[in-house]
C-alpha cells in the first residue's frame, strides 16, 4: 500500500515489507533544550508522533543535550507542555546525557580499530588542512598515530590533563572525500564545563554527527527522521554506525524539508533574541511563534495538526503561506465556538420611540452554523452602542449599513432607522437619533419588506468595558524586500461587550460577530478585567 503524499511512509512500509526491522517501527523526536519550540517543531512533533501511531510504533521524546553550554532546563518543562498540548504522548523521555559512557566506549573502539585519532592541529590549521569543495584536504601530521597513542592521548583528554582546544578526537575518514563531512570531521572536543545532568563529570564532550546516530541506535530507533540541512551528513550518520558496529540493524536517516512560513520566524536564536532584548511579552508572547506563543493567541491544536497535515512532507525546500495556517485556525473554531457582541470606538445611539426606563431580553443563537451550541439571552433597551465602522454620514457606494435615512436591521432584535445625527461642539458625532419598528421583531416572522445591511450592537447601560489585543506579523517586509520587526504588531483598543461576556475565563474563546475570533487572555484576564487576543479575523487571505 503507497501514500503518495508522504515519501517516508512509503520507504517505511518498503522497509517492513522487507522486514528490515522486523515489524518494528521506532521514531524520536530530539529537541536540544535550548529554547522553546516554534511552528516548525510542531511539524517535527506531528511527523515523528503520527508516523509511530500509523504503524502502531513508538515514539521517544529525547533531549539532545550533549552540548553544555547551551542547554537550560528551564525549557525541559516548556518543551514537555507543547508537545502534551499538541495531543502527543512520548514512549520514553530520554536524555542523551545518559548515553555518555556508552559513546566514550564507542570512540575507544573505533580507536582501537585505527578508525579514530587524537589530533592536535588548532582550528585555524584544521580548516586549512579540510580543503575546499574544489580543492582536496591534506592529512593531518597526527593521523597516523599508533592506537596505543591515541588510547593514552584520549584518556588524558578525559582526564582534564588539556585545555580546551588544545587536543581534539577525529574520525579517520578520507581527506580527499568530495563531501567535506568525511574529510576526517572531530567527534569529541574538550570543555571545561559542567553539564546539568553529568556535573563534572566530563571535561570532554561528543559532536552532535558522533552521538546522534549513536543516540538513535542505542535506543533501537528505526527511522531517525531529520531536516534537509542534514543530507550531506547521512554517510558519516552511516560511517559511524557501521564502524562502531555494536548493531546489527542499524537505524537509517531520513531527510525532510524543513517548514517555513510566510512572516513567521523559524529559529529558536533569533526569537531568543526577541525575548532576551524585551522586544516582546516573553516566549508565549501571542505574537510569537512558538507553540506558547501561538497557544496563548488562541490558536488549537488540531488546528496546528490539520495544517501539518495538509502540508505534507516534501523532500525540497519551500515556504507556506502563513494564511494556510490561519485558515486551519478559523476552519476548527468556526465550528466551536459561541458568538458574542462587541464594538469598537462605539456610536450612541437612542432609540427615540423606544418607551424610556424600559428594556427586554431577546434570545439570539450562539452560533447560526452549529445550533448545538444553544442561544443566549441579550438586553436591549433605548441606549445602544454601534461600531464605528457601521456608521457612515454620507454614505459611499455600496454601503448598506447605518447612514442617515437608512434602515438596517439590528441583529437578533429589529429593523432600525436613522433619522438624526447629532453632534458635539467640536463637530464630533454624539449620538444617533434612530426609530425601531416593533412590528420587525427578530424570529417573529415578520415579511413586510427587506434591508440589506444588518449590524450588531450592544445595550449601552449592561455593556461593560472590554480591552483587545490585535496583532499583526512580528516580521514584515521593508521597503528593500528585507524582513524586518513590524513596529506596530499590537495595537490594543478598547471595546464595549454585551454582558455575558463579563463572566468570560482565561482561556475562552469567542466569535465577536462580524470580527473575528478571540480568546481571553491567560496572562492579563482577571475576575474584574476581560483582556482578549484577537486570534484570527473572519476573512481569509489564503488562495488555494
Ligand atoms: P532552530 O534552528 O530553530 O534552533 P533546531 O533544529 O536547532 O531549531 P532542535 O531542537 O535541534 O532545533 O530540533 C528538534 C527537531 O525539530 C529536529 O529534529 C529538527 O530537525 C526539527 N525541526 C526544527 N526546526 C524545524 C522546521 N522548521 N521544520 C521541521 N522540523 C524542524
Ligand atoms: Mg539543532
Amino acid at each position: 500500500m503507497t501514500d503518495t503524499n508522504n515519501f517516508i511512509h512509503n520507504i517505511i512500509d518498503k522497509d517492513l515489507e522487507e522486514e528490515k526491522y522486523g515489524d518494528k517501527v521506532h521514531t524520536r523526536f530530539p529537541p536540544e533544550p535550548n529554547g522553546y519550540l516554534h511552528i516548525g517543531h510542531a511539524k517535527s512533533i506531528c511527523l515523528n508522533f503520527t508516523t509511530a501511531q500509523k504503524y502502531g510504533g513508538k515514539c521517544n521524546l529525547r533531549y539532545d543535550d550533549t552540548n553544555p553550554v547551551k542547554e537550560d532546563m528551564e525549557y525541559v518543562d516548556s518543551i514537555e507542555a507543547d508537545v502534551k498540548w499538541l495531543g502527543f504522548s512520548w514512549d520514553q523521555r530520554l536524555w542523551a546525557s545518559d548515553y555518555f559512557d556508552e559513546m566514550y566506549q564507542c570512540a575507544v573502539e573505533l580507536i582501537k580499530q585505527g578508525k579514530a585519532y587524537v589530533c592536535e592541529l588548532n582550528a585555524d590549521e584544521t580548516r586549512a588542512y579540510r580543503g575546499t569543495l574544489t580543492e582536496t584536504g591534506k592529512e593531518s601530521p597526527f593521523r597516523n598515530r599508533t592506537p596505543e597513542e591515541n588510547l593514552k592521548l584520549f584518556e588524558g583528554m578525559k582526564e582534564g590533563r588539556y585545555a580546551d582546544g588544545e587536543k581534539v578526537l577525529r574520525a579517520k575518514i578520507d581527506m580527499a572525500s568530495p563531501n567535506m563531512n568525511m574529510r576526517d570531521p572531530v567527534i569529541y572536543r574538550i570543555a571545561h564545563v559542567p553539564h546539568h545532568n553529568t556535573a563534572d563529570k566530563w571535561c570532554i564532550y561528543p559532536m552532535y554527527d558522533f552521538a546522534h546516530p549513536i543516540e538513535d541506535a542505542i535506543e533501537g530507533i528505526t527511522h531517525s527522521i531529520c531536516t534537509l540541512e542534514f543530507e550531506d551528513h547521512r554517510p558519516l550518520y552511516d560511517w559511524v554506525l557501521r564502524e562502531v558496529g555494536r548493531w546489527p540493524a542499524p537505524p537509517q536517516q531520513i531527510e525532510f524539508a524543513r517548514l517555513n512560513i510566510t512572516n513567521t520566524i523559524m529559529s529558536k536564536r533569533y526569537l531568543k533574541a526577541l525575548v532576551d532584548e524585551g522586544k516582546v511579552d516573553g516566549w508565549d508572547d501571542p505574537r510569537m511563534s512558538t507553540i506558547a506563543g501561538i497557544r496563548r493567541r488562541g490558536y488549537t491544536a488540531e488546528a496546528v495538526r490539520d495544517f501539518c497535515e495538509r502540508i505534507g512532507v516534501a523532500k525540497a525546500n519551500s515556504t507556506v503561506d502563513v494564511g494556510l495556517l490561519e485558515h486551519c485556525v478559523r476552519e476548527d473554531l468556526k465550528a466551536r465556538v459561541e458568538s458574542r457582541n462587541v464594538v469598537e470606538n462605539p456610536i450612541k445611539i437612542i432609540i427615540t420611540n423606544y418607551p424610556e426606563g424600559e428594556s427586554e431580553e431577546l434570545e439570539i443563537e450562539n452560533n447560526r452554523e452549529v445550533p448545538e451550541l444553544g442561544s443566549r439571552k441579550v438586553p436591549f433597551s433605548r441606549e445602544l452602542y454601534v461600531d464605528g465602522d457601521d456608521f457612515m454620514e454620507e454614505p459611499v457606494k455600496k454601503y448598506f449599513r447605518l447612514f442617515p435615512g437608512n434602515e438596517v436591521r439590528f441583529k437578533g432584535a429589529y429593523f432600525i432607522t436613522c433619522s438624526q445625527v447629532v453632534k458635539n461642539q467640536d463637530g464630533t458625532i454624539k449620538e444617533l437619533l434612530c426609530t425601531y419598528d416593533p412590528e420587525t421583531k427578530s424570529g417573529s416572522g415578520f415579511e413586510g419588506r427587506k434591508v440589506k445591511g444588518t449590524i450588531h450592537w450592544v445595550d449601552a447601560k449592561t455593556a461593560i468595558k472590554i480591552r483587545i489585543r490585535n496583532y499583526d506579523y512580528l516580521m514584515i517586509e521593508d521597503e528593500k524586500g528585507e524582513q524586518t520587526l513590524n513596529p506596530d504588531s499590537l495595537i490594543e483598543t478598547e471595546g464595549y461587550a454585551e454582558p455575558l461576556l463579563g463572566e468570560a475565563k482565561a482561556g475562552e474563546r469567542f466569535q465577536f460577530f462580524r470580527k473575528g475570533y478571540y480568546i481571553a487572555d491567560e496572562k492579563f484576564t482577571t475576575d474584574e478585567e476581560k483582556v482578549f487576543n484577537k486570534i484570527v479575523g473572519l476573512k481569509s487571505s489564503w488562495k488555494k
